[in-house]
C-alpha cells in the first residue's frame, strides 16, 4: 500500500520561498507533524513525504498511491484543498489532520474525505486500519497524547536539504495569548516528553543544526524550568553535540542557571515573542510574562546574549491599541532592546484563537471570503478591520519597520557585534540577509494584494489611520 503525506505550500509565505530567495534556505526545516505521523505508519506502508515548499512535485508522473494524508496551517488550507482535488479525481481517498482541519473541520470535509482532527499520531493506526477496512469514517477525533506514548520520529524518513532538523519535547501552553491558537490545539496544560525519549531522538537527527518545536520550551512556572533544566544537563551528559533554537518566553533571562546550561546543551538562539512596546498593547493580548513588573526588556536580551545566544524577537502590528506609527515605535524598541533579529507580524484571528472569536463577534474579519482567502493568513497580510490603521495603514507601518531595523547600517552594526561577542556570526549573517531579501518579496505581494480586484474591499476608511 502507498500512502503520500504532503505539506502544502504557499506561494506568498516569503519564509517558504527559495526559489527567489537562496537565504531562506537557511531558515527551513523539516516538517515534523508528517515525519511523525509517517514514523506512526505501519510498516506494510510504502510512505513517501512530499514537501511542497522544497520540492515542485508533478504529481501526474508519479506513482498513484492509495491513500493521501495532508496537512495544514490555515494559511495552506487553500493549497491542501487544492491538492486533494488533485488526487480525489484520480479516485485516491484524502485524509487531512493538523491545526486548519481541526478548527474548521465542516470546511475542510467539504474537499476531502476524512479529517483527523487535534493530535493524530496516536490515533494514526485505527485510521489505516480503517481504511484498509473499507470503513473509513468522516472524522476521526485526536486527543492529547499522553507524551510517555509519543512515538519516536523517524528523522531519515526525509532526504537531505533542510538546514535545520527538528523535535519536539513538550506540548501546550497555559498562557492563551488572545492570537495564539496552541491552547485551542494542544490544551493549555504543559505537557512534557520523557527526557531520555527525547535526547535519544536528538541523536538520531543527522542535521547539525535543529529546531526545538516547542511553542514555550521552558514553560510556565518553577517545575517547568527545573525539567528544561534536566533536559539540559541530560542533553550534556549524553554529548548530543547539536546547535539549536527553540522558542522561549521572556523569562528565560531570569535564571542564570537555565541560560548556562542552556548553551552548554547547544542553544544558539531563542525566539522571544515581545509581541507589543507598550504595556496597554502587552495587556490587550495577554502576554503575562512580558507584564511582569520591573520587567527590563534591554536587561533581559542582554543576560540571553551574554550567554551566547542569538534573540529572535517578534512584535504585532495592529491591536486596538495601535495607531499611526507604531511601526517606527517598534523598530526602535527592537532596536533598543538589542535583539539580533526582529519578525514582525500583523495582528492574525486564526480560527480557534480568542482573537477570532472577538474579531468576529464585532465584524472585524476582513478578509473573510473562506477557502480562498486564507491563502493570506500567513500573519502578514492585514485581513481584519484595524480600529486605528486601515489596510494601507497597517502595511506601511510594517514596512518602515522593516525598512528601520533591516537597513544596511543597522545589519552591518548588529553583524560586527555577533562577531566580535562570538554569537553565532555565520547564522546571524544568513537569516539577516533572507529577512532583508523577504521584505522586498514581500512589497511585490503587497502591491499585488492591495491591487487584485477582490481585495479592494478590504480597504476601509478610519479618520485615524494611514499616515507614517
Ligand atoms: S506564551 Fe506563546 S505559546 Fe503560550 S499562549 Fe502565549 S504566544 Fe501562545
Amino acid at each position: 500500500m502507498r500512502l503520500y503525506l504532503i505539506n502544502p505550500r504557499n506561494p506568498i509565505v516569503s519564509i517558504g520561498n527559495i526559489r527567489n530567495n537562496r537565504w531562506n534556505h537557511y531558515r527551513i526545516w523539516k516538517p515534523l507533524g508528517l515525519l511523525a505521523i509517517a514514523s506512526a505508519t505501519p510498516p506494510e506502508w510504502d510512505v513517501k513525504i512530499i514537501d511542497e515548499n522544497i520540492s515542485d512535485p508533478d504529481y501526474d508522473s508519479m506513482p498513484r498511491p492509495d491513500l493521501v494524508g495532508v496537512t495544514a496551517f490555515t494559511a495552506q488550507a487553500c493549497r491542501a484543498y487544492e491538492i486533494a482535488a488533485i488526487f480525489r479525481s484520480r479516485s485516491v481517498p484524502v485524509i487531512m489532520g493538523g491545526i486548519h482541519a481541526t478548527m474548521c473541520q465542516q470546511e475542510a470535509l467539504g474537499s476531502v474525505d476524512s479529517v483527523v482532527t487535534g493530535e493524530a499520531e496516536l490515533i494514526w493506526p485505527k485510521v489505516l486500519a480503517d481504511f484498509q477496512n473499507a470503513y473509513l469514517k468522516q472524522v476521526y477525533a485526536g486527543e492529547h497524547v499522553d507524551m510517555k506514548h509519543i512515538p519516536m520520529t523517524k528523522h531519515d524518513l526525509l532526504p537531505y536539504g533542510y538546514f535545520f532538523g527538528s523535535i519536539q519535547t513538550t506540548r501546550g501552553c497555559p498562557l492563551n495569548c488572545s492570537f495564539c491558537s496552541v491552547a485551542a490545539f494542544n490544551g493549555s496544560r504543559y505537557r512534557a516528553r520523557p527526557i531520555e525519549d527525547v535526547v535519544q531522538e536528538f541523536k538520531t537527527i543527522r542535521e547539525k543544526y535543529v529546531l526545538i518545536v516547542d511553542d514555550n520550551l521552558i514553560g510556565a512556572n518553577e517545575k517547568h524550568i527545573i525539567r528544561a533544566k534536566e533536559l539540559f544537563r541530560a542533553m550534556i551528559a549524553a554529548g548530543v553535540n547539536k546547535k539549536w533554537i527553540a522558542q522561549a518566553t521572556i523569562n528565560i533571562a531570569d535564571d542564570e542557571e537555565l541560560l548556562t546550561l542552556a548553551y552548554k546543551a547547544g542553544c544558539r538562539g531563542v525566539f522571544v515573542g515581545f509581541e507589543s512596546p507598550t504595556t496597554e498593547g502587552l495587556a490587550e493580548i495577554g502576554k503575562k510574562f512580558n507584564l511582569a513588573k520591573n520587567r527590563n526588556m534591554k536587561e533581559s536580551v542582554r543576560k540571553i546574549k551574554q550567554h551566547g545566544m542569538l534573540v529572535v524577537g517578534s512584535f504585532i502590528i495592529g491591536l486596538d491599541i495601535d495607531r499611526p506609527g507604531i511601526g517606527k515605535s517598534i523598530a526602535q524598541a527592537a532596536i533598543s532592546y538589542g535583539i539580533d533579529l526582529l519578525n514582525t507580524m500583523i495582528l492574525t484571528p486564526l480560527p480557534g484563537t480568542n482573537l477570532w472569536k472577538k474579531m468576529e463577534s464585532e465584524s472585524r474579519i476582513a478578509a473573510n471570503s473562506f477557502p480562498d482567502d486564507w491563502k493570506y493568513y500567513t500573519l502578514t497580510f492585514p485581513v481584519a478591520h484595524y480600529k486605528q490603521l486601515c489596510r494601507d495603514g497597517v502595511i506601511k507601518e510594517i514596512e518602515h519597520c522593516d525598512k528601520i531595523f533591516y537597513s544596511v547600517r543597522k545589519i552591518v552594526s548588529r553583524l560586527c557585534g555577533n562577531f566580535l561577542q562570538k554569537r553565532s556570526p555565520l547564522v546571524a549573517m544568513m537569516a539577516n540577509l533572507s529577512y532583508k531579501r523577504n521584505i522586498r518579496l514581500a512589497q511585490k505581494t503587497y502591491r499585488h494584494f492591495c491591487l487584485s480586484p477582490q481585495n479592494t474591499r478590504l480597504q476601509y476608511q478610519n479618520s485615524n489611520s494611514g499616515n507614517l
